[in-house]
């Protein structure tokens, strides 16, 4: 049986550059670089799918050849409606140099390219046709980060709650306890009791320290908390969870189901963040979605967009997304756009995953 045949895939360069200037504890981020993925059909569908990279250069250039010299010819000939089969035919040619880092980076780009076709193939959200659980998914805001002032950490935060969203997270960890306490203090006295608030401490601890900070955020009702040690760690995370009663979350920065499948035997965390570049795109969500639900876990998207919605209400131990602010989507890369309604992002009712890119945004960006 043959529905569709893959006949071509091409990687775009964007640098849409340079961001306002944000940090968490460990890092800093102010540039746009982007690899924008199509697949193409003999039936006229394309595919599309994103990578952010968060900086211009030698990174972009490498996923870009993986994707054009190394994967697509595997997946010329192929018929997207075999997803699963095209996922181990990607990881069979990439694990003589491996299938995590960058070249998961462009094996979770085809996957999502795959999805966005059979999406569109239908005529239906691909988040429908995988099997859907919901059609809206609560969103918290992303926007808690550590500023150029402080006074915009203020007004990001509260910007979000005018805007709708009913949970904000913060970074946290880049000073001492008392600087965390401080900042968390602010937000909670401007925004009120009804807004739900996540910490963030993107690796910055050791197991004493993030048990110290950990016991306060917990006192200070802090809804989770999120990467307190390198996630590697997964036995030191484990003691730290049994410790505390505030849920941990985990997993921005684990490949695939194995990964994840290695974190909830050990029992590192309540609550599993899959990256769409890194957990290895939808196929690969949906298995680490049964093997957290399996164990009694839940699961939160790291990263916002169209993608992530589709995936999300497919998934039954979804909690929420991870969003910037929804304002100013006239000047965002997706043709889709997306909305909120009492602080939940409805699935769109694109065909496909959502992630068909304005060709005025390429046009604009593109640098290779
Ligand atoms: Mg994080």
């Amino acid at each position: 049986m043959l529905i569709l045949k893959i006949t071509g895939v091409e990687a775009i360069i964007l640098n849409t550059g340079s961001k306002r200037k944000v940090s968490d504890a460990l890092h800093t981020y102010d540039a746009g670089g982007c690899v924008v993925t199509k697949v193409f059909t003999d039936e006229g569908i394309t595919g599309y799918a994103t990578t952010g990279i968060g900086r211009v250069g030698a990174t972009c250039d490498i996923v870009k050849v993986i994707l054009e010299k190394e994967l697509a010819p595997l997946l010329i000939g192929e018929d997207p409606f075999f997803s699963r089969k095209i996922r181990q035919k990607l990881w069979g040619s990439a694990d003589y140099h491996g299938v995590e880092g960058v070249a998961q980076f462009a094996i979770a780009a085809l996957d999502t390219c795959v999805w966005d076709i059979v999406g569109k193939a239908l005529g239906k959200p691909t988040g429908l046709v995988v099997g859907a659980h919901r059609d809206r998914i609560p969103a918290y805001a992303m926007v808690g980060w550590y500023y150029e002032t402080e006074k915009e950490y203020v007004d990001r935060c509260v910007e979000a709650v005018e805007e709708g969203f009913r949970a904000l997270k913060l970074k946290v960890g880049k000073y001492s306890l008392e600087d965390d306490i401080r900042r968390i203090k602010q937000i909670q006295n401007e925004v009120g009791p009804n807004i739900r608030l996540m910490v963030d401490a993107n690796q910055a601890f050791d197991e004493v320290e993030a048990l110290t900070r950990g016991k306060a955020y917990e006192e200070l009702g802090m809804y989770w908390y999120e990467e307190p040690m390198i996630p590697q760690h997964k036995e030191s995370q484990a003691r730290l969870s049994a410790k505390l009663s505030i849920p941990l979350a985990i997993g921005e920065n684990y490949y695939t189901r194995y990964e994840f499948y290695d974190a909830v035997r050990t029992g590192a965390a309540s609550i599993y963040q899959p990256d769409n570049r890194r957990a290895g795109g939808l196929t690969e969500w949906l298995d680490i979605a049964a093997i957290t639900e399996a164990a009694g876990l839940k699961l939160a998207s790291h990263g916002g967009g169209p993608a992530n919605v589709n995936a999300l209400c497919a998934i039954p131990n979804a909690i929420y997304l991870e969003s910037g602010s929804l304002k100013n989507q006239d000047n965002s890369m997706y043709v889709t756009k997306l909305k909120m309604e009492n602080g939940e992002i409805l699935l769109p009712d694109t065909p496909g995953m959502g992630t068909e890119v304005s060709e005025t945004f390429i046009a604009k960006y593109r640098i290779s």
